[in-house]
């Protein structure tokens, strides 16, 4: 660089991890005069303390005068260097999203380095993390299972073959849907890709993003015995700080190949990354909800243009936008049809339950189903998607329920932890994680007569005890993995045929191969049949076919039932023939007819407020700003709503609302919003707001 001209930048832009502006400016003193470069991690001064910060941008002069300005104290030298595709990552989903670079950038860090070192501490945090014992890939909390798991140099299936040809043809950015259906080897095709891409690259870095990773310590352990242990680094949530940091520093640094990480990974800095895989893209778990909203599907898929590299998205349900852009062929779809060794796919009947008096879950059919399968000494699944024991408490003198103060939604009933011996049940509710005691009498009438109406998996699991004595039955949900290691123990447990009967909401539904699994039972098959939410049916059938496709991988016949009251719904007849490419093209030509997303683009302006008029102010508000912005004839690219109280209107005691502004045209959309949302800033309201791009729920 032309140090004459840097010199005259004196300003460096800096983010910080504060949340109060994007970005703030610091004084270049002489000593960085000459080298302090974009991309450089410093310690700056903050109010009577310190903080790292990472340089984004050097400029001549700062909105700020003069002596509001103080100076950078210095710079970090034992910090890694950040690869260009990565601030190109930044760039894009600061822009995308509408937020700064700075608030993706800090998101990325692990949290020890970002912190400074005491002035008084004889190491840095990358030193200590560099220093830091190396604990085996593989340690996820619990050991991972042991399987007979197919080692490399068996050979590849044919259509996997296929496949793993035209992937290891692909040179340059570009996105491949591997559409394979449950049980077809897809994650077989993932390694060998990248095993024939370290060939030809020995330093080559590949990305590999689960849901998960608890849930399928499989896969984790699988790619961890397949690559020297030293090359293979895991980024979760459920690590512990230093673990992280050395895992992280490891890839920034490029010393490791192959790196295993859940959402947050896609914001991994990866100097030489070469290809990035999305395992089971359609998985909600890749959209971070809270905070700075993005898809890490979407994210990937920008990465891997950023960096000029082949991305591949593996499904046996995708997601509708990744269905369409392969119909579309700016995705090239890949397909495998069938299940590895030529198993079949699961026989799969729908049980009319009009009929079925309230005091049972499960049909006459199903009970016999079960019976039959345990005689065998198989195992059989039984999913619910309500985690609890009842999901609500009512009196049935006056109608009471168990509503939250705090929201508007009930409270569950679950039989509280084993230790808390006295209180047998308490009310929980599942969106603030408010819980109360169980009233022993009707708050309203007084009546003594409460009682739990419908089930979840708790109850389940108590009638099938009762049902099947003798049974060995296990459950898994989110109370249960909450507890940590307890969920990779029982997925072992499973494999070790230590479980007849096996309970549990869509934690079941992912990536695990049991092998002694031959039938899998759906008690709710309608749930999101007829939802407000236009994704429900696509989330159901995803759902449905992915817990379908438990069944069955190692037995010789296997089946699933699944309970409705209207066996007649269309979505039945295509998960009967396992038919996912046609309900895609049907759920798309309705999406096309209705004018819905993916044909049209979404973004969502969202207000809460302790009242709803005040986020509904706010909203009307933001309309009147939005109208001049972007025209108000018929014919205008971007369409306003009118600002309405979200369906769930209170949280945690705020009151919701929200306005949906959609376009035909993406790039219309993308103009519009950095205005609107300059616009917004100068707002003054109590209400707190945030904009989500894409949104999933509406
Ligand atoms: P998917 O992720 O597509 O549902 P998996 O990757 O779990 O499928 O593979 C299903 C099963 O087939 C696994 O037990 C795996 O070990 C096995 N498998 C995969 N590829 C082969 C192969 N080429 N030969 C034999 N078994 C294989
Ligand atoms: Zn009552
Ligand atoms: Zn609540």
């Amino acid at each position: 660089m032309n140090s004459g001209f840097t010199a005259d930048l004196r300003i460096a832009r800096i983010a910080l991890d504060i949340p109060i502006a994007p970005w703030f400016d610091y004084r270049i003193g002489p000593a960085l005069a000459e080298s302090l470069a974009v991309g450089d991690w410093v310690q700056v001064p903050w109010g009577s303390g310190r903080r790292i910060g990472l340089v984004l941008e050097r400029r001549a002069d700062s909105e700020l005068a003069p002596d509001r300005l103080k100076d950078i104290e210095a710079r970090l030298d034992d910090a890694p260097a950040l690869p260009a595709n990565w601030f190109a990552l930044l760039r894009f989903a600061a822009g995308y999203y509408h937020r700064s670079v700075g608030e993706f950038a800090w998101l990325a860090v692990p949290r020890t380095l970002r912190t400074p070192a005491s002035p008084r501490a004889r190491s840095t945090p990358f030193a200590r993390a560099r220093r830091a014992a190396r604990t085996p890939a593989t340690a996820l909390g619990g050991s991972p299972p042991a399987l007979s798991r197919s080692a490399a140099g068996q050979p590849l299936g044919a259509d996997q073959q296929q496949v793993l040809n035209v992937l290891i043809d692909a040179r340059g950015f570009g996105v491949s849907v591997l559409h394979g259906v449950t049980g077809s080897g897809k994650t077989e095709v993932y390694l060998r890709w990248f095993e024939a891409i370290l060939q030809r690259q020995p330093d080559a870095q590949l990305l590999l993003l689960v849901p998960e990773i608890a849930l399928t310590p499989q896969l984790a352990g699988l790619v961890a015995s397949r690559f020297p242990p030293d090359s293979v680094a895991v980024l979760h949530s459920g690590l512990g700080e230093a673990e992280r940091a050395r895992a992280w520093l490891a890839a920034v640094e490029g010393r490791v190949r192959v790196i295993i990480g859940t959402r947050l990974a896609v914001l991994t800095p990866l100097p030489r990354l070469a290809a990035i895989v999305v395992d089971e893209e359609h998985d909600a778990s890749y959209r971070q909800q809270d905070g700075l909203h993005y898809s890490a599907r979407d994210l990937a898929v920008a990465a891997g243009r950023e960096s000029d590299i082949p991305v591949l998205l593996g499904s046996a349900t995708p997601s509708i936008e990744t269905w369409r852009a392969a119909r579309r062929g700016r995705y090239r779809l890949l397909e495998m049809p069938s299940r590895m060794g030529g198993g079949a796919l699961p026989q799969l009947d729908i049980i009319d339950i009009k009929g079925l008096r309230g005091e049972s879950a499960l049909a006459p059919a199903i009970l016999s189903a079960i019976t039959t399968t345990l005689e065998r000494r198989e195992q059989a699944l039984v999913f619910i998607n309500r985690r609890g024991y009842a999901p609500v408490l009512g009196c049935d003198a006056c109608g009471w329920l168990s509503g939250c103060s705090e929201c508007s939604a009930w409270r569950v009933l679950h039989r509280a932890p084993a230790p808390a011996r006295s209180v047998r049940y308490q009310l929980v509710c599942h969106h603030c994680g408010a819980n109360s005691p169980v009233p022993r009498a009707c708050p309203q009438c007084g009546n003594l007569g409460l009682a739990g109406l419908g089930r979840g998996t708790q109850r389940l699991e108590e009638d099938l005890a009762h049902q099947f004595p003798g049974q060995r039955i296990a459950r898994l949900d989110r109370d249960v993995a909450n507890r940590r290691g307890a969920a990779q123990a029982l997925i072992a447990a499973v494999h070790q045929g230590e479980v007849d009967l096996l309970v549990g909401t869509q934690m079941l539904a992912k990536g695990h191969d049991f092998r002694r699994l031959s039938l899998v039972v759906v008690v709710d098959g309608d749930a999101g049949l007829f939802s407000a939410d236009f994704r429900a049916p696509e989330r159901l059938f995803a759902t449905l076919m992915q817990v379908a496709g438990r069944a069955g991988r190692e037995v010789a016949a296997s089946r699933v039932l699944v309970q409705t009251r209207y066996p007649a719904h269309p979505l039945f007849e295509f998960l009967k023939r396992h038919d996912y490419s046609g309900f895609a093209d049907a759920l798309l030509a309705e999406r096309r007819d209705a004018a819905m997303p993916p044909f049209t683009h979404q973004a969502l302006l969202r207000a809460d407020a302790p009242t709803l008029d005040d986020a509904l102010a706010f909203l009307r508000t933001a309309r009147e700003l939005a109208e001049p912005l972007c025209g108000t004839e018929v014919d205008s690219p971007i369409q306003l709503f009118d600002p309405v109280p979200m369906p769930m209107a209170r949280l945690k005691g705020r009151e919701r609302a929200q306005l949906l502004v959609e376009s035909g045209a993406r790039p219309a959309l993308q103009e519009f919003l950095p205005h609107w949302m300059a616009a917004l800033r100068t707002v003054k309201t109590r209400a707190r707001w945030h904009l989500e791009v894409d949104p999933s729920e509406i």
